[in-house]
């Protein structure tokens, strides 16, 4: 059985004592590929890094995270533009709108949004997209936007009607990771009427641990409690629903195993 961590910050600062291991024990377990999005320009060249140095296993997203937002310019673009001609870079992300948290403004985080899809268009590459309290937005910028675009919607988190509208957005997949393990939310809804080759399973790691575990930090490995909880819902077994959601992750990043 063989899974795929679409979302993972394994390059960031609490994973600096055992990345290694981690990194070994999710290829152990099974989770052999994963990918790792930059929310800025650093953790960006931090991912690609990370990416050469287990080439075949992670993968790097570059892209600046709306709390980041204000950190976006022409000229970190064009540090993206340049990275993304290497081949461990599978994706333009993570990006996307926050008003949850309105860490930056919310006209720049519409403008450096816009700048990521454009970014996407001509690299040629998937978007990591990121919504929170922001669904109506981010529909309306993809459609002007974002036509022939593909990408995911990471860590969906709203309800069943929502859920049709990214679907609509041909080429777009939507990502389960630990909310999906808990209870008070839509997603089980969404699971159950998802179309099985438009998922992705994810971690966001080290955010979200899922139930029942008690870790404090969330790791690759853990993806496996997500595709389990939809393998429940749907009523299919572990193995089935890996091997669906890694070949969607794999047609939607191109992930090459070396
Ligand atoms: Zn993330």
């Amino acid at each position: 059985m063989l899974l795929v961590d679409s979302h993972t910050h394994i390059d960031t600062a609490r994973f600096n004592v055992d990345r290694g291991d981690v990194i070994q024990a999710a290829v152990a377990g099974g989770v052999t590929r994963m990918v790792d999005p930059g929310c800025d320009l650093a953790s960006s060249r931090a991912a690609l890094a990370l990416a050469k140095r287990y080439p075949g296993v992670v993968f790097a997203g570059v892209g600046v995270h709306p709390h980041d937002a204000t950190t976006y310019s022409e000229e970190v673009g064009a540090h993206f533009r340049e990275m993304a001609r290497e081949p461990e870079v599978v994706a333009i992300g993570e990006f996307g709108l926050d008003y949850f948290r309105m860490l930056s403004p919310r006209d720049v985080q519409r403008a450096t949004f816009c700048a990521h899809l454009q970014l996407a268009r001509d690299c040629d590459l998937p978007c990591i997209i990121h919504v929170r309290d922001s669904h109506q937005d981010v529909m309306e910028l993809l459609r002007v936007h974002g036509k022939g675009l593909r990408g995911v919607f990471h860590c969906f988190s709203g309800d069943v009607a929502q859920a049709e509208e990214c679907l609509a957005f041909e080429g777009f997949y939507i990502s389960f990771a630990g909310p999906l393990t808990r209870q008070g939310n839509a997603l089980p809804e969404v699971a159950r009427m998802a179309p099985l080759d438009r998922v992705l399973v994810e971690t966001d790691s080290p955010y979200l641990v899922p139930q029942p575990l008690r870790a404090k930090r969330n790791e690759p490995l853990y993806v496996k409690h997500v595709a389990e909880k939809l393998a429940e819902i749907r009523g299919m077994t572990l193995e089935e629903i890996a091997s669906i959601t890694t070949a969607n992750a794999v047609r939607l990043f191109g992930l090459v195993q070396k």
